[in-house]
């Protein structure tokens, strides 16, 4: 039997399923789905699966499962240009762990308040550790952001800094639990990820596209540009990398972490070279940093290159639960 990667499964299985409806804005596919339901903004809606030993380390702090169970989705509604507003939170746990679910809550708790999220609904059962958080927001039309948009010569951007986050995860499996100021940013950036939801609203008509960082740079700028059916150049000395990462690990991995390594949450974007000046104003408003680390060209793919302009070939390029055979 053949084995289909995690995209062409959904592809192949639900990309069609269920009965389609007018007032769908847009189906499966982006970082959200949208759809209208009359009020003049469009209800922007995603959910994602958390399971422990998969998507978070077994032993974990409770508090960070809470946390980055509703910030990877708060940041799927940051990639459509959405303000969030309700959440519901689906628990399956292997047993009721007093201590583990006063952390728990404790975390997410946190980010609710910060994001102005209400809780409005889920489920609890018993079973392996697993966190479902589905979270609904709002966009009016003219603002949303979608894969789709991205047109040659648009610039490609990305926030903050890549590559903290897998390293952080590569420090937690290999036994660190604290140690240096540099090591706790990148546990940190593991465990406690911010999702963009100030910048990504500001990006709303200025962006031509966006999607979050959720599977690593290559992976992700991926989306837009097949989506967008258009290419990529990417140069690898204007990756940001964040202080810490330089000074954890080498060169070389730093870099192999920005292109590849999952889990940062920083949104990837492209902006029309017109619409450059006011997106750098409005990002140092939402007082986020964002680097141009290439521009998008009509030849499909992703090309990146070194400092001497040669193409650098990666062995893999991001995270994803099932992965095909090579033909
Ligand atoms: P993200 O990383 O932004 O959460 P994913 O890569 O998980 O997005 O999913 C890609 C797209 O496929 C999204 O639009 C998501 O809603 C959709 N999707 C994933 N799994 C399913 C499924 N089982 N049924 C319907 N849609 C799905
Ligand atoms: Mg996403």
């Amino acid at each position: 039997m053949e084995t289909l990667s995690e995209f062409q499964l959904i592809r192949q299985y639900f990309s069609a399923l269920g009965a389609s409806r007018a007032d769908v804005a847009l189906g499966v596919g982006d970082d959200a789905a949208l759809v209208d339901v009359g009020s003049g903004k469009l209800l922007a809606v995603c959910t994602d699966m958390l399971n422990g030993g998969v998507h978070f380390p077994a032993d974990a702090p409770a508090a960070a499962v809470g946390h980055k169970a509703l910030a990877v989705n708060l940041s799927d509604l940051a990639a459509m240009g959405a303000q969030p507003s309700w959440v519901l939170l689906a628990l399956s746990l292997p047993s009721a762990d007093a201590k583990w679910l006063d952390e728990f809550t404790a975390g997410f708790q946190a980010l609710a308040q910060q994001a102005g999220v209400a809780l409005i609904g889920g489920d609890t059962t018993r079973g392996p550790c697993s966190v479902t958080v589905t979270v609904l927001g709002q966009v009016v039309p003219e603002q949303v952001l979608r894969r789709s948009g991205a047109q040659v010569g648009d610039r490609v951007y990305v926030s903050g800094s890549l590559g903290d986050a897998a390293a952080g995860l590569e420090l937690w499996l290999a036994g660190q639990r604290s140690g240096s100021a540099a090591v706790e940013a990148l546990l940190s950036r593991l465990h406690y990820p911010s999702p963009r939801l100030a910048l990504g609203a500001a990006l709303g008509g200025l962006a031509s596209a966006a999607i979050d960082v959720s599977d690593g740079l290559v992976a992700d700028l991926g989306h837009i540009l097949e989506q967008s059916g258009v290419g990529a150049r990417v140069e690898l000395e204007r990756l940001p990398l964040s202080a810490p990462l330089r000074a954890q690990v080498d060169p070389a991995q730093a870099l192999h972490l920005a292109l590849a390594g999952g889990d940062d949450y920083e949104l990837c974007f492209t902006v029309p070279a017109e619409q450059e000046g006011a997106m750098l104003q409005t990002a140092k408003q939402a007082a986020v940093d964002v680097t141009a680390i290439g521009v998008i060209e009509a030849e499909p793919g992703l090309r990146i290159l070194n400092s001497a302009g040669q193409p650098v070939i990666l062995q893999q390029t991001g995270y994803q639960h099932f992965v095909a055979k090579p033909s």
